[in-house]
């Protein structure tokens, strides 16, 4: 049985699309359809931003309601979310290749969290009263930024739709926005939970469609802010655009991280939290560390101990529980990732364990992790972002060098120190030009801002930086003579 819908949901309802495309969403494990949506038009986003606006500034509009008000509702929003957290995860899984265990912890668990952080975040702000330096006082406010554009990517959909409609929402802002066409089925399971909340018509609308809706959707005149995760050229087209009409605008995009092993790692005994941080998610996750870093004098050791760890993933059907490593998204994206390793291979590496399909599957878009050894930094696959199951192992003389290896990049987004001293490793992560850096593992804490430098973005996620953007800041001089 496939999952199907008929309209969009514009305006607090579900309303047919003005055109007649409809996207389907094709399996990656079985490359079989299982649903479909209707392709929103040009007319379908302008109708939406004008039912946004309207409930962003319209009598008792979203936007002039005091944060609390706004809270209960995103409060009732997670609930339904929560309700929903099995259905969204096999959802997911089933259209991106994301393991189950992963999705529900991703996909399932992280919005309805990321609702009532910033929900409460949000209720607990208060106005502020500044002490001036010429004899009067500054009254300091905080209102919403208006109707946001949301642009998301396909690899970890509702993570990181909440990434900017948890905030957004919370501020006061209305959201337009547009999923990518591969995952929609959870967009759309999102928007039965946001009816089921009550969620005031036009304050969230959807249009799914490809790059030419994103581009329209950015350059639209009724919008006051955009807010952008995929790749790095979608960034620069959106930023020029938004550049040229002065638009704010956050833009979280690509990534080759590295993971540092220092001289003292056990890294065998920390092998599950180097999976998370280096293989996860098929190797589809922006700031994953697939650059690793080894010291010349234990690089055979540290080679052999990440090849133990690729050859002993479970790979398969996503939506089985003990799967580690599902398809790649599309075939289109498992073809760049074989293109990644024919380069890899071109240039001198060495392939330790995986580089083909795994035999024991018929169907999906399956590759088997790989790693590769004797990679130097100038390699294609030591620089460019490959988001498949691909570690380049490099190795490094001293600290220095590593750090400048480490360094060598366009991006700068995550990273990972992996050391038996946490001080040793919090010292060497400050010497890293990269957004966010994790020691003896990665996680993306909800409280700690997150994003990139260089080519992996402008702009921060998460934590009071990620509610500020949304938000307007006025000064009011008082006592002013
Ligand atoms: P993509 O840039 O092709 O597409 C992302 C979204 O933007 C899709 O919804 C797409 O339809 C839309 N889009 C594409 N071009 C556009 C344009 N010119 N104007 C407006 N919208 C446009 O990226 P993808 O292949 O879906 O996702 C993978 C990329 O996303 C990787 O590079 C990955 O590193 C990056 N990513 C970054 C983060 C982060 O937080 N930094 C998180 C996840 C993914």
């Amino acid at each position: 049985m496939t999952i199907d819908y008929t309209g969009l949901y514009i305006n607090g309802d579900w309303t047919p699309s003005s055109g007649s495309n409809v996207i389907d969403v094709i399996s990656p494990t079985t490359e079989q359809q299982i649903g479909s949506v209707p392709e929103a038009t040009q007319s379908d986003v302008d109708d939406a931003v004008e039912a946004a606006r309207a409930a962003f500034d319209g009598p008792d509009g979203w936007g002039s309601w005091a944060p609390s008000r706004r809270a209960e509702v995103l409060g009732r929003f997670a609930d339904e979310l929560e309700s929903r957290a099995e259905e969204t995860s096999s959802r997911v899984s089933s259209q991106n290749g994301m393991p189950i265990q992963l999705a529900r912890q991703f996909e399932g668990g992280f919005p309805p969290v990321l609702l009532r952080y910033f929900g409460d975040m949000a209720a607990k702000q208060e106005d502020e009263i500044r002490p001036g330096m010429l004899g009067g006082s500054t009254l300091v406010t905080r209102s919403p930024i208006g109707v946001v554009g949301a642009i998301t990517p396909w690899n970890v959909p509702q993570a990181i739709t909440f990434l900017k409609l948890a905030p957004a929402l919370a501020a006061g802002c209305t959201v337009v926005l547009k999923p990518s066409p591969e995952t929609v089925l959870d967009a759309f399971l999102m928007a039965e939970a946001a009816i089921a909340a009550g969620m005031p018509a036009g304050v969230l609308n959807i249009v799914p469609g490809g790059r030419e809706l994103g581009a329209y959707l950015v350059s639209h005149p009724g919008i006051d802010k955009v807010s952008f995760t995929g790749s790095t050229a979608a960034g620069k087209s959106i930023a020029r655009t938004c550049g040229e009409m002065l638009r704010p605008v956050t833009l979280e995009l690509g990534g080759k991280s590295a993971a540092v092993v220092l001289d003292d790692a056990d890294l065998a005994a920390n092998i599950e939290s180097f999976f998370a941080a280096t293989l996860l998610n098929n190797g589809q996750i922006c700031w994953l560390g697939t650059r690793v870093l080894a010291p010349r004098s234990r690089y055979a050791e540290t080679v052999d101990t990440i090849t133990d760890l690729a050859k002993g993933l479970k790979i398969g059907d996503p939506l089985s529980d003990d799967t580690q490593i599902g398809p790649l998204v599309s075939s289109r994206q498992r073809d760049r990732v074989e293109g990644y390793i024919e380069k890899g291979k071109g240039d001198g590496g060495r392939i330790t364990t995986g580089g083909a399909r795994p035999g024991s599957m018929d169907t999906g878009w399956f590759v088997e992790p790989t790693v590769f050894a004797d990679v130097q930094t100038g390699h294609t696959i030591a620089q460019e972002e490959i988001f498949g199951p691909v570690l380049a192992v490099i190795p490094y003389d001293d600290e220095a060098e590593a750090v400048k290896i480490a360094n060598h990049s366009d991006y700068g987004l995550g990273g990972s120190i992996w050391t038996a001293d946490p001080d040793r490793g919090a010292q060497f992560a400050r010497r890293i030009a990269s957004g966010t850096v994790g020691i003896n593992g990665y996680v993306n804490d909800p409280t700690a801002p997150f994003g990139g430098i260089k080519n992996s973005g402008i702009g921060r996620e998460l934590g009071p930086e990620g509610l500020a953007s949304y938000q307007q800041l006025k000064s009011i001089y008082l006592d002013v003579r």
